[in-house]
């Protein structure tokens, strides 16, 4: 796992104080919504505007440093790891990643070389299933 400035010093992409605010911020939450992440890059850059963030986020993402997953509700961004499963709970939006067994791995690789591994699984955390 390399550190944010590295995936930034490895990619095309200049380092700049606002892309650093970012990508700590989707670090710190592990998936994080645009919402998120400008609530808090604004209270260091009180003068960023939402298209800023969209920008620098699309910027980010073409460089394969972070990766968009897809919820129904809102959308969030993580910084870019090895292919992963994701859980999403369908009441409260929480997102957790679930590792690829390496046996299912194997099988996808044989199968379906090259593919995008994307895998979404919806229901219920246990949070919400107590209340
Ligand atoms: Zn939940
Ligand atoms: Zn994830």
């Amino acid at each position: 796992m390399h550190t944010i400035k590295e995936l930034l010093a490895n990619s095309t992409l200049k380092t700049t104080p606002q892309r650093l605010v970012i990508l700590k911020e989707i670090e710190k939450r592990g998936h994080a919504s645009i919402e998120e992440i400008y609530e808090n890059v604004k209270i260091l850059f009180p003068t960023i505007s939402l298209a800023t963030i969209y920008k620098n986020i699309n910027a980010l993402q073409e460089e394969n440093i972070i990766t968009p997953v897809c919820s129904p509700k809102k959308s969030r961004y993580e910084i870019t790891k090895e292919p992963h499963a994701h859980f999403i709970c369908k009441e409260c939006d929480k997102i957790e990643d679930i590792i690829f067994d390496e046996n299912i791995d194997k099988i996808i690789e044989t199968k379906y070389p090259n593919s995008q591994k994307e895998l979404y699984i919806y229901g219920v955390c246990k949070e919400c299933q107590k209340g």
